[in-house]
């Protein structure tokens, strides 16, 4: 197995991971519902659904034999010109199932591409009427992915820093946070009402990356009725909330008001294979629909379509749809709930939320903060020698299952979790001593 780690090292080149000093990957050998078994025989309970994205655990034999068929009879076809049969059923399914105002689905292959494809469907809607609008507005704290488009209408920072002259203008409103939320409004409000903004991009009612951040959904109500007022597109990333990882198949389905594109991955596939899909309303496609050539959609990728993917897709809708499926999350969010009022009487945690299957709460770091730094990077070590995979976003510690879990594995891992607490209590009073 050592062997096999020097080799990564020397030929591969890992994500958000620094050359220097990298810590050992772990070589994982296979994965069977919520865990991961390590080459040596370690079991690793997969308490983040592998970057969010796996919702009804690895393996799933139900969608490996839907790709496996697939494979067999007809595995990619050039998507310009041509189709297949799982592709339109994926549409149709995906259209079923979106709020009803969604009428088309547009492939591409992953959360970045899906909001790229987003972006550019809304500027396009405007230039292929003659209407000159240039602004986009964000909110702070936004990870849309890492592609320029997307790291445009993120959070700017040090991950993007090196970039930055590259990226194009967005207008950033605060994050509204409780107390922020009217100042938000107004500067929504004089964005939007000093006229040229082409589109508003939002990761509905939870901010994933910037640490499961939650925000008020009337005020996201209330923003999208005025841009829609406005003729301003509505671009609901969805990447993270999409699949039922909220309670409802969509955060959406939450508010009154319907964005007009959707864009989603992640637990698109069960979190099997890489895909992404834009979805937008009749009004977007109505710009579109012209015999001037110079009005297409020209964007596209190799693998736009792709039918295995596709099957992979269907088989995790079968599963995602299923009543046993809503169950498990209705299960996860009473769990989550319970644990997050035990957690939250704890002198080390602060700001607790809950939101359908994830479960985000901060270590209090105002005792001493660099005390706490350390602590952060010891936190995940001390999960993965416990058989628990949680990679915390800086002091918060959040959970994002795969919705099969066992209550006995939430039970396991709630009780590390607090176990880690009291630990690193005791360790606190014999440091300030
Ligand atoms: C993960 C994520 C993305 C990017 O998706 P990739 O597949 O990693 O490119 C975009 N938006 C949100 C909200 C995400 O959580």
């Amino acid at each position: 197995m050592r062997e096999w780690i020097e080799r990564d090292k020397s030929a591969i080149w890992h994500p958000f991971t620094p050359l220097m000093g990298m810590v050992d990957p772990l070589m994982i050998e296979r994965a069977e519902g919520v865990n991961l078994y390590t080459a040596d025989g370690k079991k690793i309970i997969d308490a983040i659904s592998s970057w969010w994205v796996n919702i009804h655990g690895h393996s799933h034999p139900k969608i490996a034999n839907a790709i496996a068929e697939q494979a067999h009879q007809l595995e990619h076809v050039i998507f310009a010109g041509f189709t297949h049969q799982p592709a339109v059923e994926l549409a149709e399914r995906l259209l079923s199932i979106l709020p009803d105002n969604q009428s088309k689905i547009f492939y591409s292959d992953n959360g970045s591409t899906a909001v790229e494809v987003g972006i550019k469907m809304a500027f396009q809607y405007f230039y292929n009427q003659g209407i000159k609008k240039k602004k986009i507005i964000a909110i702070d704290g936004a990870y849309h992915g890492d592609t320029f488009g997307a790291m445009s209408v993120g959070e700017r920072g040090p991950f993007t820093e090196p970039f930055d002259p590259y990226l194009f203008d967005v207008a950033f409103v605060d994050f509204p946070s409780k107390e922020k939320e009217e100042a938000v409004w107004n500067q929504f409000e004089a964005l939007v009402s000093a006229g040229d903004v082409a589109a508003f991009v939002f990761e509905p009612i939870v901010q994933g990356a910037s640490g499961m951040r939650v925000y008020s959904k009337a005020l996201l109500n209330r923003m999208i009725a005025l841009a829609q007022a406005n003729d301003v597109i509505c671009i609901a990333d969805e990447v993270m909330t999409g699949f039922g990882r909220l309670g409802t198949l969509f955060a959406a389905d939450q508010l009154q008001n319907k964005p007009d594109i959707f864009c989603l991955s992640k637990g698109l596939t069960g979190g099997v294979l890489p895909m992404g899909v834009t979805s937008c309303t009749d009004k977007i496609q109505a710009a579109y629909r012209s015999n001037d050539l110079m009005k297409t959609f020209f964007h596209g990728h190799s693998f736009t379509g792709n039918p295995m993917i596709c099957a992979a897709a269907n088989a995790s809708l079968d599963i995602l749809l299923t009543e046993e499926c809503e169950e498990n999350r209705k299960r996860i969010n009473r769990r989550h709930l319970a644990f997050g009022e035990q957690i939250e009487k704890h002198h080390l945690v602060r700001n607790s939320r809950v939101m359908g299957t994830i479960i985000a709460f901060e270590i209090n770091t105002d005792k001493d903060t660099s005390y706490f730094n350390e602590a952060r990077h010891h936190l995940y070590p001390y999960f993965i020698e416990k058989g628990l995979l949680i990679r915390p976003l800086g002091n918060v510690i959040y959970l994002i299952p795969p919705y099969i879990i066992s209550d006995e594995d939430l039970d396991y891992i709630y009780q590390t979790i607090l176990s880690f607490l009291d630990e690193y209590d005791s360790l606190a009073a014999v440091s300030a001593d």
